[in-house]
């Protein structure tokens, strides 16, 4: 719809939603996103913000309790630390990657499969 010379309406097309809007701004619309895909936009990186400081925590967990346990196994962090195995994994996996967490491994009645303990890297 085209509203006379004074007033120019711009048809543009979300670029996240797909659909089609009209817009009397100035500027060239070819690149706009409509209104609520903003706030979708928004909250999606609100939620991704918590999910990181979540994880933060939890990986600030994994150092308290292995600075008060000295070294635990990958089980006893999961019952104490009470979250799915696979978080713990995840965020052992990270904290090892940036050399705070290490690992060493004991043979139980020195046969058997070794246990893997995680403990912290006091800088050794
Ligand atoms: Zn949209």
């Amino acid at each position: 719809m085209v509203m006379g010379n004074s007033l120019s309406a711009y048809r543009f097309k979300c670029i996240d939603c797909r659909k089609e809007y009209e817009t009397i701004h100035w500027e060239h619309p070819s690149q706009r996103i409509c209104q609520s895909c903003i706030i979708n936009r928004r909250k999606k990186q609100e939620s991704e913000e918590q999910a990181k400081k979540k994880e933060n925590r939890l990986q600030e967990d994994l150092v308290d309790i292995l600075k008060k346990y000295g070294a635990l196994t990958r089980g006893e962090l999961v019952e104490k630390l009470n979250k799915p195995r696979t978080t713990i994994y995840d965020n052992l996996a990270v904290l090892m990657k940036h050399d705070i967490v290490k690992t060493f491994s004991k043979k139980a009645n020195g046969r058997g499969r070794p246990i893997v303990y995680f403990h912290l890297n006091l800088g050794g």
